[in-house]
Parts: C-alpha cells; structure tokens; sequence
C-alpha cells in the first residue's frame, strides 16, 4: 500500500508499505478520507521543534471496514467507519482496535465523517458545561471554532457571540448559529462583549486559536465566577495568563483538552449521532480535498491558510 511519511520539515515522501497486520482484537480500515489537523501542521512546518522524524501522520479517519481480527463482532466488512487509529492514517490502509471504532450512517460522505475532531469538539463542550440561557463567547472560527459553535447552541444559550478576524469565517459562524458576530480588528471586542452582557462578561469564554493574544482577550470577557475553558491547542513559548484577574473572578479554567481513551470515543458516538441526525453540520467547512500524493501541497495550502479553506481533508 502507499503511505506518506513525513522525512523532515516540510517533506512527506509518499513509500510503499505492507498493509497492517492484525491482533485478533484489531480491525483493518481502507481509508477513504482523513482531516489535516493543526497539530499535524506544528511538525509539518516546523514550529514543534524536535520532532522525531519519521513520522507517520494521520489521526482524523474515515473509512470501510476491510477484514477483522476473530475476537471482533459488531462489524462487517463494508461497514462504513470512522475510528481513532493504530496507524498513520495519510495511507491507503490503517488498523483500530475494536473499542475504537464508530460506524457512521452509509449516507454521511467520507470527508465529513471525521470522528476524532468532532469528538474533541463534543468533549470541550461538555467540559464546558454551558447551561440554559448561558452567554457564550467563542473565539476563534476555524473548523473547530465553527464546530464548537454548533454544538454550544444545541445546549440552548441565550446568545452565542463569535469572534474572529476573518469576516467570511464570521458570516459562516452566524449562518452556524452565531447570535453576534464581532471582528476585534475593527471594533474593541472586549468592550462589545461587556455591552451585550450588562456589564457582567459572558458566562462561558471558549478560546480556540491556540494564541496569546485571544487567550488574554478570553480572560477579560468572561463574567466573575464564569467558565475560561481552554480549547485551543498551545505550543511553543509559555503563555502569559493574569492570573491576578484569574484570581479575582474565582474563575474556572478549564482546559478541554480531552485524554481519556473512554471519554474520548463516547464523545465520538455522540459526535456522529449529532451529524447523523442533521444537528451539526460539516458540508461547508469541509472545503479543500486532496489525493494522497498531494499531501506537500495540501500542507503548504494550510500552512498559508489560502483563501476559503476550513478544513482539508486528504483522500488515500
Ligand atoms: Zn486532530
């Protein structure tokens, strides 16, 4: 089979490989789609430095089941899947163990079916614990952003408000259930959010960038005693927190970050029933596909962050 590994900075060398083989508990996937992820980005471009090359990426699949260990039932070859992976999954071929395998409705296209970021995304909103009648700021609108924004409006908030220095980002975010939309490049978003909220701050700040300076933004916008939950993924320098102002408001600061195997493949259950059923939607953020020989372009095209693109899907 053809996998892509990852040589050094900036370089995936497309090699032939033996497909998997099984343990009896294992299930082996043809991979049909699977989602660049930014941490994927971090070591493509070298901002995670260190990185032990080489390395076989690929942790966001989808695909059809193509043979199965003998301890495994529940599954049949054919079965449509989306699965967190033993094996890169920027490859033809890659295996799952059996508990971690969802099936997903024959009518889901591929390239939507990405279990892992949808999990992550359900995860960080129930870590968020967003009540009825909330007020919620999400930062940052980029794929998960615009998932987490689908989500937090399933909880019945009283407003979501998102912000983001993209306005076509923003006009996706209010079609997605974004009450209020405000680009901090334009007007003092701190200050907006305060307006709208009686002078209180919102009772639930997601941060999803991964940056300082949204970080810092999120901590001025939440209310005393509101929810600061940390979803962005942080590499690099430490960050600076006011810990002062952490202090004051006796916040929660969550980070939602989820580690836990189980947790981790309920949130990808719940995930795929929510786009099974219609309540979140992926069509419009799914918005570039590459073959797998593509995988370098398809990088540098996320890496430059090119017009329209949401989210990049690579199909082996
Ligand atoms: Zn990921």
């Amino acid at each position: 089979m053809r996998i892509a590994v990852l040589k050094g900075v900036k370089n995936f060398v497309i090699e032939e490989a033996s497909i998997p083989s099984l343990e009896v508990d294992e299930v082996l996937m043809r991979v049909k789609a699977c989602g660049i992820c930014t941490s994927e980005l971090y070591l493509w471009n070298g901002k995670i430095k260190d990185a032990a090359f080489p390395l076989y990426l690929g942790h966001e699949p989808s695909g059809v089941v193509e043979d199965a260990g003998r301890k495994v039932n529940g599954l049949n070859i054919g079965d449509h899947v989306t699965f967190l992976s033993e094996t890169g999954c920027f490859a033809e071929y890659a295996k799952a163990k059996k508990g971690n395998i969802v099936k997903i409705a024959d009518n889901i296209p591929f390239e939507e079916a990405l279990g892992e970021p949808v999990a992550c995304a359900v995860n960080g909103i129930r870590r968020s614990n967003i009540q009825f009648g909330d007020n919620v700021v999400v930062i940052g609108c980029g794929f998960m952003g615009l998932l987490l924004i689908q989500l937090a409006s399933l909880r019945g908030p009283s407003r979501i408000l998102a912000v983001d220095i993209n306005d076509e980002r923003l006009k996706l975010a209010a079609d997605l259930g974004a009450d209020l939309t405000v680009n901090p490049r334009e007007i003092d978003a701190i200050k907006y959010v305060k307006s709208v909220t009686n002078r209180r701050g919102a009772d639930v700040v997601i941060e999803a960038t991964g940056e300082q300076a949204p970080l810092s933004m999120a901590t001025e916008m939440v209310r005393i005693r509101g929810r600061l939950v940390i979803f962005g993924y942080h590499v690099g320098e430490p960050r600076l927190i006011n810990m002062q102002m952490w202090n004051w408001k006796g916040l929660d600061v969550i980070n939602a970050h989820e580690r836990e195997p189980e947790v981790y493949m309920e949130g990808m259950q719940i995930g795929m029933m929510l786009l099974s059923k219609g309540k979140i939607k992926l069509k419009n953020l799914i918005t570039h596909k590459y073959p797998l020989e593509e995988i370098n372009n398809a990088f540098n095209d996320v890496n430059m962050k090119i017009g329209g693109l949401i989210k990049a899907v690579v199909a082996p």
